[in-house]
């Protein structure tokens, strides 16, 4: 099943993004140090992270969920891409072409002088004030990038702005924008966790379906899973994440679409009807209902009743450009199992 290409960049757009609660529900930094130090074997990455990006946060007068979003979307980028975008730093996901960091007609394209590399424009700017420009420098990379997006402003405008400048993709606005809401309305960056889309509870079954019906007079293969379960149960969100589309589509029926910080966007079709507290925009938590398996699509605006009731449930992966489905089924199997065993534990 195809998506449909979210609406073009407007300014309404822009502006959608609206401050929620900021850093309040974070630790104070001193606990955080306490945390880390507890288990110093192996230093939790969000703890390196939020640090980080509360020490920019304060250089730059930038809100640590835009500069988190900032270094999530670069990571996401980073991880489809890994041949063309490597790793740099240590924790940050940003990736910053040489010739962009040192500037186009440097002839030195390993410059890391701060005052030649801003001589020929280019990015690089020295974060940490060791007076090096340093590519590989987690606090550098996460700055100068961070830095050049808020050159308009950091307020929430002013960035979204300045996002569209440096990406020049209005994909690529909305993602931030979308990241940069996750982080805000939860407080945190640790946002992993996944559920089951239906009640374990429940009566269901499912296989692997992956590109069934390929090669049948050049019909598109089926991208997706489908959860066969009555008219009725409730089905939930897989991820922490954000509500990108509700509403029907000819075959998908009554659908809901919800992008998580991995840049995956997953799709819940053929619904009966949806939560009506939850709309486009909202933020949601695995395992959060968000609406009900049913026998909607193949048609008009309420048709319903085609084929048995099921959930088709697709993952899709943000590249960039395009937007590729993968399996899903693997994944199912193993959120099932997850969450089987934290329930047979808590007994
Ligand atoms: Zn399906």
């Amino acid at each position: 099943m195809t998506i449909p290409l979210t609406a073009a960049l407007t300014a309404a757009s822009l502006l959608f993004i609206q401050p929620l609660g900021s850093a309040a529900a974070s630790p104070a930094p001193i606990q955080r140090k306490e945390a880390v130090k507890a288990q110093a074997a192996a230093p939790n990455p969000f703890d390196q992270r939020r640090e980080l990006y509360d020490k920019l946060s304060i250089v730059t007068q930038v809100p640590w969920h835009w500069i988190a979003a900032v270094d999530q979307y670069e990571r996401t980028m980073s991880k489809v891409k890994p041949k063309a975008r490597p790793m740099l730093g240590s924790t940050v996901g940003v990736f910053i072409e040489q010739e962009q960091w040192a500037g186009i007609l440097n002839p030195d394209v390993e410059d890391s002088a701060p005052v030649s590399i801003r001589w020929f424009n280019g990015m690089g700017r020295d974060g940490d004030g060791n007076g090096q420009a340093d590519r590989k420098n987690d606090f550098d990379l996460l700055y100068s990038l961070v830095n050049r997006i808020s050159s308009y402003g950091s307020t929430d405008e002013d960035f979204s702005i300045g996002l569209w400048e440096y990406y020049q993709s209005s994909r690529s606005v909305q993602r931030i924008q979308q990241f940069s809401r996750i982080y805000s309305a939860f407080g945190q960056l640790d946002l992993f966790e996944h559920a089951f889309p239906v009640p374990l509870g429940a009566n269901y079954s499912y296989r692997d379906t992956w590109g069934a019906g390929r090669g049948w007079g050049g019909r598109r293969s089926h991208e997706g899973t489908d959860i066969f379960a009555a008219h009725g149960v409730p089905v939930r969100s897989t991820c922490y994440g954000i509500v990108e589309i509700k509403g029907w589509n000819p075959f998908g029926g009554w659908r809901i679409g919800i992008r998580d910080l991995n840049n995956h966007y997953h799709y819940y079709a053929h619904l009966s009807g949806f939560d009506k507290a939850i709309g486009v925009g909202d933020v949601v938590k695995p395992g959060q209902v968000v609406g009900w398996v049913g026998s909607s699509g193949y048609g008009k605006p309420g048709t319903q009743g085609k084929f048995p009731p099921h959930l088709h449930y697709g993952v899709y992966s943000d590249r960039g450009m395009i937007e590729w489905a993968f399996d899903p089924y693997p994944m199912l199997r193993k959120w099932e199992q997850t969450e089987r065993a934290k329930k047979r534990s808590k007994k």
